[in-house]
């Protein structure tokens, strides 16, 4: 489980990948319906942190 960033909107919010797939997950933003790429590059990332 993450906590990841929506670049639009910049709320938080949670996300559970597929195991392995975190680098190719597209995660729909809740509250705005953008929807964002999460990293695995913390430079790049929109992981917040880890939960
Ligand atoms: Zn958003």
């Amino acid at each position: 489980m993450f906590l990841v960033k929506c670049p639009r909107c910049g709320k938080n919010q949670k996300c559970q990948p597929k195991p392995g797939l975190v680098t190719t997950k597209s995660k729909r933003c809740v509250y705005c319906g953008r929807t964002f790429k999460i990293h695995s590059n913390l430079e790049k990332s929109r992981i917040v942190r880890k939960l």
